[in-house]
């Protein structure tokens, strides 16, 4: 692998077309066949952007995944979907579905992300990073009931669920998976078992591993007034994974320093494009960032990144933002004589 690889952290921005065929399937006017090739066609869509554009390491673009996660809760048994506290308005995290756990927390049938890989893996040669949400992240928004008397219990059929899909994707081809786990990030400080859950989520999983630590993006905003990795840090030494993936472009770059006080056998998958700003930054701007990120990271040891999944960014602003990226990382390529 060369210095610097490039890679994304998850969803790519959704074509026009795929927000009306989603329209159209929620009103039942598409059948089982028409789903399948609006997937395959959208997943196709987002390989091609990301090849052209040059990203070495490409993810599936998380094409028909609902609001992140919320998706997923369609392939979870044992809960119910409870009214929004909120519905006029901006929508933000009060607006989206709670679940109440109303039984044995299962998903028999996985979650889904093997065919979004499988279907992937058939439609490109390039190394894929599969990506999996965090047990944490799924118990954000479960109430508890149905028998379980605390978070902890719940967690652990969470951690088991996770577990089956990234064994399920390894049995399928997948060698490099991200736990993404957003939330560990946005509410920084309240789970202090952070590390001890995703390594049980990733047990005996034979493949690269990589953790996504951000602070949120729905719609376009951060969760957290205050947004800084301090409580997180600690922990990420304990994390069995090879690579963690921050957030740094949209706070300024803010933080690169603290890498120094890191283990050295990880690497950093640092955010340098900023998907929260409408406007895509240049390729001179990415540059700038990496130079600044390698005062304190080894360059064998840092990939580049956007700061999160592009799902919320206009998919022709996408395209700017990864050809910038690309274009700083070939940039200071050049300069560390790669
Ligand atoms: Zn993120």
């Amino acid at each position: 692998m060369m210095l610097l690889p490039t890679s994304v952290v998850g969803s790519h921005g959704l074509p026009g077309w795929v927000w009306l065929a989603r329209e159209a399937m929620e009103a039942g006017r598409l059948g089982a066949v028409d789903v399948r090739e609006l997937m395959e066609d959208a997943t196709q869509a987002a390989l091609l952007d990301q090849e052209r554009a040059g990203i070495d390491v490409v993810t599936t673009g998380e094409m028909m995944r609902v609001r992140f996660i919320v998706g997923f809760y369609d392939f979870i048994q044992g809960i119910r979907p409870l009214e929004p506290p909120r519905k006029l308005g901006q929508p933000l995290w009060d607006t989206n579905t709670p679940f109440e756990v109303v039984g044995k927390v299962s998903a028999p049938h996985g979650l889904g992300i093997v065919d979004e890989f499988k279907l992937a893996r058939s439609l490109t040669t390039r190394r894929i990073k599969a990506t999996v949400p965090g047990p944490y992240t799924l118990l954000v928004p479960l109430k508890l009931g149905g028998g379980y008397k605390d978070k902890d219990t719940l967690l652990a059929d969470l951690v088991q669920i996770v577990n089956a899909e990234c064994r399920a994707l390894v049995a399928v081809g997948a060698d490099f998976i991200q736990i993404d786990e957003p939330h560990s990030g946005m509410y920084a400080g309240s789970v202090p078992q952070f590390a001890k859950g995703v390594n049980r989520a990733v047990a005996g999983v034979e493949a690269k591993l990589a953790v996504h630590i951000c602070f949120g993006n729905l719609y376009g905003r951060p969760f957290s007034a205050v947004r800084d990795y301090r409580n997180v840090f600690p922990t990420l030494h304990e994390l069995a994974a090879s690579q963690v993936v921050l957030e740094f472009a949209n706070r300024g770059m803010e933080e690169a320093g603290r890498w120094k006080d890191f283990p050295k056998d990880k690497e950093l998958g640092a955010g340098v494009v900023d998907v929260k700003a409408f406007k895509a930054e240049t390729g001179v701007d990415v540059a700038e960032r990496i130079r600044g990120l390698l005062k304190h990271v080894r360059p064998d040891k840092l990939w580049l990144n956007p700061d999160c999944g592009f799902w919320e960014t206009p998919r022709w602003v996408v395209k700017q933002k990864l050809a910038a990226l690309v274009e700083g990382a070939q940039l200071v390529r050049k300069e560390l004589g790669g």
